[in-house]
């Protein structure tokens, strides 16, 4: 484990093994200097143990880097449980994984990720109180996306005013991929602001439904990177900044909700020398866990979503800002910002 290319210092990994509900978990704890480690739980069908591991890892980092850009008093952790989650969910499954839970006593707090839904919560919490994203209860937040959504269309706003030295998108072309939760509420944003829409998703239903609001144009999923637009928006999947993508893209800033959105972090060096301003992910899109921590602090305030929102979104502009000024490229100025306030929230000994 200590030499393992993803391992960060974690404070603890923790494996789970339930044989009665065919239980096999991965909690991996971060970082819990600003606050019990957050992050939701993701159920994926990995083809090892050492890919489950390293998303694990991974993931709980970026958590970790990203709460502390929202500047919420949470650190960072992440859940991964192997299974398919259209055939192996279970009562009894989610009543152990609570109980993995319960059993790391508040370090880890967790809610929805990839595969999990608000109903699979529901059954943790009859095992531990350690769980957010719940749809009923007293501080109740329910589904996050609107809220990372208005962050995204923001941050989009943001970028711009940096990349063409202009915040107004009235005219200006910005290509979607993804229209479901929070892509779908980034078009309504984007259209209402006045930006013409070239939107991408694999489901067919979802884009008549955005094309239908929006009067976006709709194009194959694997047209969507050449697409003649300012600004590309990915709100699906991860990796989407490749070795095979970056040549294609004609945008000048990229700026989406997705996670993990550069297969690897020197990604964000090349779209520097492309001219592409890159809104990095875990800051854009942290208007979801700003939402979640509102409920994890018992007591939801839409005013004090909104406070932390206009802060993360300030966060932003002084990302690109730093970046433009000094060369650097933008993943790599949140990183060192990240970094640095976590090791500032470290206990002194
Ligand atoms: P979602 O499942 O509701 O939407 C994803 C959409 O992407 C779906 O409509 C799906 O059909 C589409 N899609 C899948 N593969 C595609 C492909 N190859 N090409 C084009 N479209 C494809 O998920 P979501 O909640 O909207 O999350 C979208 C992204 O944002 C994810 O990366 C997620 O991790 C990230 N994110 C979400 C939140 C949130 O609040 N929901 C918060 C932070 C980050």
């Amino acid at each position: 484990m200590f030499d393992h290319p993803s391992y960060d210092a974690h404070e603890g990994v923790h494996l789970f093994e339930d044989a009665a509900s065919g239980l096999k978990a991965i909690i991996a704890v971060h970082s819990t200097a600003r606050g019990p480690a957050a992050g939701g739980c993701r159920m994926w069908n990995y083809e090892t143990g050492e890919a489950m591991l390293k998303d694990a890892l991974r993931l709980s980092q970026g958590m970790s880097y990203k709460n502390a850009m929202a500047d919420i008093p949470l650190g960072g952790g992440k859940a991964v449980i192997w299974g398919d989650s259209r055939k192996d969910k279970s009562g009894e499954l989610f009543r152990a994984f609570g109980r993995a839970v319960e059993s790391l006593q508040g370090r880890y707090i967790t809610a929805e990720d990839v595969g999990i839904d608000v109903s699979d919560m529901e059954i943790v919490r009859q095992e531990t109180a350690h769980v957010a994203g719940l749809s009923h209860g007293e501080a109740a937040s329910g589904d996050p996306s609107p809220v990372t959504a208005l962050g995204v269309f923001r941050g989009i706003v943001e970028t711009a005013r940096r990349a063409f030295g202009s915040a107004d998108l009235s005219g200006r072309t910005v290509a979607v991929q993804g229209v479901g939760s929070v892509g779908g509420y980034v078009c309504g944003h984007l259209a209402a602001a006045g930006a013409r829409l070239v939107i991408t998703d694999i489901d067919q239903a979802a884009l008549q439904d955005v094309a239908g609001r929006t009067g976006a144009k709709i194009v194959d999923p694997n047209d969507i990177y050449d697409a003649e637009a300012d600004i590309f928006s990915p709100n699906a999947l991860g990796a989407v900044v490749n070795e095979k993508t970056l040549p294609r893209f004609r945008v000048k800033a990229i700026a989406g909700g997705a996670n993990n959105q550069l297969v690897v972090p020197e990604m964000g060096e090349l779209l520097r020398r492309q001219g592409i301003l890159y809104a990095p992910d875990y800051v854009i899109n942290g208007g979801g866990i700003i939402n979640v921590a509102a409920e994890i602090s018992g007591t939801y305030s839409r005013d004090w979503v909104d406070a932390k929102l206009d802060r993360l979104m300030e966060t932003l502009g002084e990302v690109l800002d730093e970046a433009l000024s000094t060369g650097a490229p933008t993943n790599e100025v949140a990183d060192r910002i990240a970094r640095q306030r976590i090791a500032d929230a470290r206990p002194t000994t």
